[in-house]
Protein backbone atom coordinates (compact mmCIF):
# COMPACT_ATOMS: atom_id res chain seq x y z
CA UNK A 1 0.00 0.00 0.00
CA UNK A 2 3.20 2.35 0.53
CA UNK A 3 5.85 2.10 -1.66
CA UNK A 4 9.00 4.03 -1.28
CA UNK A 5 11.61 4.03 -4.55
CA UNK A 6 15.28 4.87 -4.46
CA UNK A 7 14.45 8.10 -2.60
CA UNK A 8 17.04 10.87 -2.15
CA UNK A 9 16.43 13.43 0.57
CA UNK A 10 18.22 16.16 2.34
CA UNK A 11 18.14 18.88 4.58
CA UNK A 12 19.84 21.87 2.61
CA UNK A 13 23.22 20.90 1.48
CA UNK A 14 22.98 17.62 4.17
CA UNK A 15 21.90 14.24 2.17
CA UNK A 16 20.72 12.29 4.75
CA UNK A 17 18.25 9.44 2.73
CA UNK A 18 21.12 7.97 0.00
CA UNK A 19 18.72 5.71 -2.24
CA UNK A 20 15.52 4.39 -0.09
CA UNK A 21 13.64 0.90 -0.94
CA UNK A 22 10.76 -0.22 1.29
CA UNK A 23 7.02 -1.22 1.10
CA UNK A 24 4.67 -0.91 3.90
CA UNK A 25 1.85 -4.04 3.10
CA UNK A 26 -1.90 -3.73 3.94
CA UNK A 27 -3.27 -4.77 7.78
CA UNK A 28 0.26 -5.18 8.90
CA UNK A 29 2.92 -3.74 11.10
CA UNK A 30 6.26 -2.97 9.24
CA UNK A 31 9.01 -1.36 11.15
CA UNK A 32 11.78 0.07 10.41
CA UNK A 33 14.99 -0.36 13.12
CA UNK A 34 18.73 0.96 12.98
CA UNK A 35 21.20 3.51 15.50
CA UNK A 36 20.80 6.65 16.21
CA UNK A 37 21.30 9.16 13.34
CA UNK A 38 20.59 6.83 10.57
CA UNK A 39 17.88 8.72 8.99
CA UNK A 40 14.67 6.95 10.34
CA UNK A 41 12.35 10.41 11.73
CA UNK A 42 13.62 11.72 8.31
CA UNK A 43 12.05 8.93 6.29
CA UNK A 44 9.12 9.11 7.94
CA UNK A 45 9.22 13.49 7.56
CA UNK A 46 10.11 12.60 3.87
CA UNK A 47 6.72 10.20 3.31
CA UNK A 48 4.70 13.00 5.06
CA UNK A 49 6.12 15.77 2.44
CA UNK A 50 7.75 17.68 5.87
CA UNK A 51 11.25 16.83 3.97
CA UNK A 52 11.58 17.23 0.01
CA UNK A 53 12.49 14.34 -1.74
CA UNK A 54 15.40 14.79 -4.57
CA UNK A 55 15.09 12.09 -6.35
CA UNK A 56 13.14 8.89 -6.38
CA UNK A 57 9.41 8.06 -6.43
CA UNK A 58 6.99 7.80 -2.99
CA UNK A 59 3.64 5.78 -4.07
CA UNK A 60 0.52 5.51 -1.58
CA UNK A 61 -1.93 3.20 -2.73
CA UNK A 62 -1.72 3.74 -6.30
CA UNK A 63 -0.97 7.19 -6.40
CA UNK A 64 2.52 9.43 -6.42
CA UNK A 65 2.18 11.47 -2.86
CA UNK A 66 5.98 12.63 -3.57
CA UNK A 67 6.89 16.14 -2.53
CA UNK A 68 2.90 16.69 -2.20
CA UNK A 69 1.99 19.05 0.91
CA UNK A 70 1.61 17.42 4.00
CA UNK A 71 -1.83 18.15 4.82
CA UNK A 72 -3.16 16.96 1.54
CA UNK A 73 -1.07 13.37 2.18
CA UNK A 74 -2.81 13.34 5.76
CA UNK A 75 -5.87 13.97 4.03
CA UNK A 76 -5.77 11.03 1.62
CA UNK A 77 -5.21 8.51 4.73
CA UNK A 78 -2.09 9.10 6.40
CA UNK A 79 -1.73 9.94 9.68
CA UNK A 80 1.66 10.61 11.89
CA UNK A 81 2.83 10.56 15.03
CA UNK A 82 6.03 12.05 15.46
CA UNK A 83 9.08 11.32 17.64
CA UNK A 84 8.47 13.09 21.07
CA UNK A 85 5.17 13.68 21.96
CA UNK A 86 3.33 16.85 20.61
CA UNK A 87 0.70 17.35 23.21
CA UNK A 88 -0.26 20.80 23.81
CA UNK A 89 -0.15 21.22 28.00
CA UNK A 90 -2.94 23.69 28.42
CA UNK A 91 -5.62 22.00 26.61
CA UNK A 92 -7.46 19.06 28.22
CA UNK A 93 -6.74 15.30 27.08
CA UNK A 94 -10.61 15.72 24.71
CA UNK A 95 -9.38 18.99 23.47
CA UNK A 96 -5.69 17.20 22.05
CA UNK A 97 -7.38 14.45 20.78
CA UNK A 98 -10.28 16.65 18.85
CA UNK A 99 -7.42 18.73 17.38
CA UNK A 100 -6.46 15.51 15.25
CA UNK A 101 -10.09 16.07 13.14
CA UNK A 102 -8.49 18.88 11.62
CA UNK A 103 -6.87 16.01 9.41
CA UNK A 104 -9.90 14.25 8.27
CA UNK A 105 -11.21 15.15 4.79
CA UNK A 106 -14.24 13.06 5.22
CA UNK A 107 -15.69 13.39 8.58
CA UNK A 108 -18.09 10.87 8.26
CA UNK A 109 -14.85 8.23 7.98
CA UNK A 110 -13.23 9.43 11.08
CA UNK A 111 -13.63 7.52 14.88
CA UNK A 112 -16.35 7.74 17.04
CA UNK A 113 -14.95 9.06 20.44
CA UNK A 114 -16.46 5.94 22.13
CA UNK A 115 -14.12 3.95 19.94
CA UNK A 116 -11.06 5.85 20.62
CA UNK A 117 -11.92 5.90 24.68
CA UNK A 118 -12.39 1.88 23.76
CA UNK A 119 -9.02 1.36 22.83
CA UNK A 120 -7.75 4.08 25.23
CA UNK A 121 -9.84 3.80 28.26
CA UNK A 122 -7.22 5.70 30.66
CA UNK A 123 -7.57 9.02 27.97
CA UNK A 124 -11.93 8.43 28.82
CA UNK A 125 -10.99 8.71 32.73
CA UNK A 126 -8.51 11.64 32.50
CA UNK A 127 -10.65 13.65 29.64
CA UNK A 128 -10.88 17.00 31.65
CA UNK A 129 -7.23 16.97 32.99
CA UNK A 130 -5.07 19.18 31.63
CA UNK A 131 -2.78 17.60 28.58
CA UNK A 132 0.52 18.97 30.42
CA UNK A 133 -0.22 16.31 33.54
CA UNK A 134 -0.04 13.33 32.13
CA UNK A 135 2.46 10.92 32.57
CA UNK A 136 4.74 10.21 29.64
CA UNK A 137 2.75 7.39 28.72
CA UNK A 138 -0.34 8.60 28.67
CA UNK A 139 1.13 11.48 26.77
CA UNK A 140 1.82 8.78 24.14
CA UNK A 141 -1.14 7.27 23.95
CA UNK A 142 -3.10 10.38 23.83
CA UNK A 143 -0.34 11.29 20.93
CA UNK A 144 -1.59 7.94 18.91
CA UNK A 145 -5.04 8.64 19.67
CA UNK A 146 -5.29 12.01 18.41
CA UNK A 147 -3.72 10.97 14.93
CA UNK A 148 -6.56 7.75 15.02
CA UNK A 149 -9.39 9.75 15.52
CA UNK A 150 -9.06 10.80 12.03
CA UNK A 151 -8.87 7.14 10.45
CA UNK A 152 -6.02 7.20 8.45
CA UNK A 153 -5.31 3.94 6.55
CA UNK A 154 -1.41 4.21 6.72
CA UNK A 155 -0.19 5.11 10.31
CA UNK A 156 3.15 6.68 10.74
CA UNK A 157 4.95 5.69 14.40
CA UNK A 158 8.21 7.46 15.12
CA UNK A 159 9.45 5.40 18.32
CA UNK A 160 6.25 5.07 20.79
CA UNK A 161 8.24 3.54 23.18
CA UNK A 162 10.37 6.17 23.81
CA UNK A 163 10.58 6.78 27.71
CA UNK A 164 8.29 4.56 28.36
CA UNK A 165 8.11 1.43 31.02
CA UNK A 166 7.95 -1.97 29.37
CA UNK A 167 4.34 -2.76 30.53
CA UNK A 168 2.93 0.14 28.86
CA UNK A 169 4.86 -0.24 25.91
CA UNK A 170 3.06 -3.60 25.86
CA UNK A 171 -0.25 -2.49 26.24
CA UNK A 172 0.36 0.01 23.31
CA UNK A 173 1.66 -2.41 21.14
CA UNK A 174 -1.48 -4.29 21.99
CA UNK A 175 -3.77 -1.47 20.37
CA UNK A 176 -1.32 -1.49 17.70
CA UNK A 177 -2.38 -4.87 16.98
CA UNK A 178 -6.31 -4.53 17.21
CA UNK A 179 -6.35 -1.63 15.32
CA UNK A 180 -3.95 -3.61 12.82
CA UNK A 181 -6.70 -6.85 13.07
CA UNK A 182 -9.71 -4.88 13.43
CA UNK A 183 -9.53 -2.11 11.33
CA UNK A 184 -7.11 -3.37 8.73
CA UNK A 185 -4.78 -0.40 9.31
CA UNK A 186 -1.24 -0.54 8.03
CA UNK A 187 1.15 0.84 10.50
CA UNK A 188 5.00 2.12 9.47
CA UNK A 189 6.47 1.60 12.64
CA UNK A 190 9.82 3.67 13.78
CA UNK A 191 11.58 1.37 16.79
CA UNK A 192 14.67 0.67 19.18
CA UNK A 193 13.29 -1.54 21.38
CA UNK A 194 14.54 -5.19 19.63
CA UNK A 195 12.27 -7.09 22.11
CA UNK A 196 8.72 -4.94 21.55
CA UNK A 197 9.43 -5.07 17.91
CA UNK A 198 9.59 -8.62 17.60
CA UNK A 199 5.98 -8.50 19.62
CA UNK A 200 4.02 -6.25 17.46
CA UNK A 201 5.72 -6.16 13.78
CA UNK A 202 4.70 -8.50 10.50
CA UNK A 203 8.02 -6.82 8.45
CA UNK A 204 10.98 -5.62 9.51
CA UNK A 205 14.13 -3.07 8.08
CA UNK A 206 17.17 -2.35 9.07
CA UNK A 207 18.48 0.63 8.25
CA UNK A 208 22.00 2.62 8.10
CA UNK A 209 23.84 5.56 6.88
CA UNK A 210 20.54 6.37 5.33
CA UNK A 211 19.84 3.21 2.97
CA UNK A 212 18.14 0.11 4.01
CA UNK A 213 20.88 -2.72 4.12
CA UNK A 214 18.56 -5.67 5.45
CA UNK A 215 14.91 -6.60 5.41
CA UNK A 216 12.74 -9.68 6.54
CA UNK A 217 12.90 -11.36 9.67
CA UNK A 218 15.60 -13.81 9.11
CA UNK A 219 17.96 -11.17 8.12
CA UNK A 220 17.60 -9.45 11.44
CA UNK A 221 17.59 -11.50 13.85
P1 LIG B 1 17.18 8.69 16.39
O1 LIG B 1 17.25 7.21 16.55
O2 LIG B 1 18.13 9.40 17.28
O3 LIG B 1 15.78 9.23 16.48
P2 LIG B 1 17.05 8.91 13.48
O4 LIG B 1 17.49 7.65 12.80
O5 LIG B 1 15.59 9.15 13.59
O6 LIG B 1 17.75 8.99 14.91
P3 LIG B 1 17.08 11.43 12.06
O7 LIG B 1 16.37 12.22 13.09
O8 LIG B 1 16.36 11.05 10.84
O9 LIG B 1 17.73 10.10 12.71
O10 LIG B 1 18.40 12.24 11.69
C1 LIG B 1 19.27 11.80 10.66
C2 LIG B 1 20.36 12.84 10.48
O11 LIG B 1 19.76 14.05 10.01
C3 LIG B 1 21.12 13.19 11.74
O12 LIG B 1 22.47 13.30 11.41
C4 LIG B 1 20.53 14.53 12.15
O13 LIG B 1 21.48 15.32 12.81
C5 LIG B 1 20.16 15.14 10.82
N1 LIG B 1 18.99 16.06 10.92
C6 LIG B 1 17.81 15.79 11.50
N2 LIG B 1 16.96 16.85 11.41
C7 LIG B 1 17.64 17.81 10.77
C8 LIG B 1 17.33 19.14 10.36
N3 LIG B 1 16.12 19.68 10.58
N4 LIG B 1 18.29 19.84 9.72
C9 LIG B 1 19.50 19.31 9.46
N5 LIG B 1 19.86 18.05 9.81
C10 LIG B 1 18.96 17.32 10.46
MG1 LIG C 1 14.36 9.46 15.17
Amino acid sequence: MLSVDRVKAAYGQSTILWSVDMQVKKAAVTTVMGRNGVGKSTLLKTIMGLVKTQEGNIDFNGTSIVNQASYKIAKAGVGYVPQGREIIPKLTVRENLLLGLEATADYKAKMTEEEIYDLFPVLQEFRKRLGGNLSGGQQQQLAIARTLISAPKLLLLDEPTEGIQPSIAYEIGDIIRRLVSEKNLSVLLVEQKIDFAKHVSDHFYLMDRGKMIKNGVAGLF
